[in-house]
Order: structure tokens, then sequence, then C-alpha cells
């Protein structure tokens, strides 16, 4: 199943009827072919991601970003997406060394749950704010074309392999907070701001989600830091909205 395809047609019905908990479970095991680190130009970073390699290459995550990925507008989010960004003409993943995951102790959040995908329920309310709305993670398995039926498992199990927690806070604010930074873009482009304006908050946006780290300190404090910050980014141009000059040069 393909969850892309899905979503960009809408097909709500076909998706939720999709949707595993914790306890479902399903058939899949990996042959260790190395096939989806090759041919691989799909792969997402989230600020957790860029943290934990960036930890554990000693380098910081802006020089990761720099030397592994690019960064650009999402059309559908808005918001700047970091995206890896693979080696030559069989387009192969930078991490992959010796036909092993170099990184396999921190490789990406979607390496990892692989051949689950997450998603939130109740995306309708994130936009509303950092706190209140209860939305929950429910996952689904992407289109595989790969591995074995021979072993049945859990997603609890799936996710204590790379000990993904079950209640992800991480998780859970990222995707309130990409929904409420996206619904503020939208308001932006809705008063037509100039681009320089719109510039100026991607690149606020893309420093405080990824870069303003320290990776000798413990991740979560800091991002729930840089979530306030950008809450308090979004709040303001909420309130101030009809301030902007309508029909300014785009
Ligand atoms: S990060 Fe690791 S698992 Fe993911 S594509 Fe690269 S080599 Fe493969
Ligand atoms: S997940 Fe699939 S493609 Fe990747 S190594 Fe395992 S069997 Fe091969």
């Amino acid at each position: 199943m393909d969850i892309r395809k899905l979503v960009e047609e809408g097909r709500t019905e076909e998706i939720e009827r999709q949707l595993m908990d914790l306890d479902s479970e399903f058939r899949f095991k990996c042959r260790k072919c190395g096939k989806c680190c090759k041919h691989q130009n799909t792969i997402l970073f989230n600020s957790r991601d860029i943290f934990n390699i960036a930890r554990k290459l000693q380098m910081t995550p802006e020089e990761v970003i720099n030397e592994y990925a690019e960064t650009y507008i999402g059309s559908a989010s808005k918001i700047p997406v970091v995206h890896m960004v693979p080696r030559g003409k069989n387009e192969v993943c930078p991490f992959l060394k010796d036909g092993l995951c170099s990184i396999h102790d921190c490789k990406p959040t979607v390496c990892a749950l692989f051949p689950l995908g997450r998603v939130v329920i109740n995306a309708e309310t994130l936009e509303s704010g950092l706190s209140d709305s209860p939305v929950k993670a429910k996952y689904m398995l992407v289109d595989t074309n790969c591995g074995s039926c021979k072993r049945v498992n859990t997603v609890r199990d799936w996710l204590a392999r790379f000990g993904i927690p079950e209640e992800d806070e991480f998780f859970l604010l990222w995707s309130r907070l990409t929904a409420m930074l996206h619904g503020m873009i939208r308001e932006l482009e809705e008063h037509h701001v100039s681009n320089e304006t719109l510039n100026l908050f991607w690149s606020a946006i893309f420093s405080t989600l990824y870069l303003d780290y320290d990776t000798s300190a413990e991740f979560l404090p800091q991002f729930r830091q840089a979530a306030e910050k950008l809450s308090s980014l979004c709040q303001g141009v909420a309130e101030v909205g009809t301030l902007f000059p309508v029909g300014e040069t785009n």
C-alpha cells in the first residue's frame, strides 16, 4: 500500500481502515539485502534524527545537514524540509558503508520504522496549539515489495528494536508544531506578504527547528524550548495578522 498515494488522493477512509495500534500484528522479516539504501531519494530527517546523527558523528547539526542533506520549502508542508541527498548514479544513501548502515543505532526514524509508517490522528486539531487537543500516533504498513512474511511482529516490538518510545512525546509535539507552522505560513501567504518576509520566517523556523541545539545536552528539553519559541511566533502572527498590508507584492 502506498500511503503517499492514498493521502494525495484523499482516500481517508481507506487510510483509516489500515491504521494499526501498538498491539497490531504484521508479517515482515528483513532479508538484509540493502536495496532500500540504494535508489533511495525519499528520506526526510526530523530534528531528532539530525541531532542524533550529529552527536554520533561529533558534528554540529548544521554540518550534518551541509554534508548529507539539502533543504527546501515543502510544497505541502510549506515549511523547511531536510532531505537526505543520495550519492552516485545508483542514488546510494551516504551512510551506507560496506553494505551496512554506518549509523545503525541512530538511523533516521523513517528507516528505523520501515516497513511501518507513522501518522497522527485528529490532524484537524493540530493547528490549534501545542497542548490540550488530544492527538495519538497510529501506524500503517507502507508499500514494501521486499523482505519475507516469515516473522510475525507487533508494532510495539518493532518500536522497541530502535528504542522509539511508545508514547513518543517528540513525535506528537513535532506533529503539532509543524501543523501550526504550516497554518502560520498559509496565513502569511493569504496576506500576500513579500518573499523577503517569508524568507525571514523560513530562516527562523529552520534554525530553531534543526540547528540551535547543543549536542552535549539532552535533546527533548531543547526541543520543547524550540517548540515554545516557534509557538509564540505563530501566536504573534495570529494576533497581528489583520495588520499585514494586503496586496503587498510577492
Ligand atoms: S540511513 Fe542507514 S538504513 Fe537509512 S537508507 Fe541510509 S544506510 Fe540505509
Ligand atoms: S527492508 Fe527490505 S529492501 Fe531493505 S534490507 Fe530489508 S529486505 Fe532489503
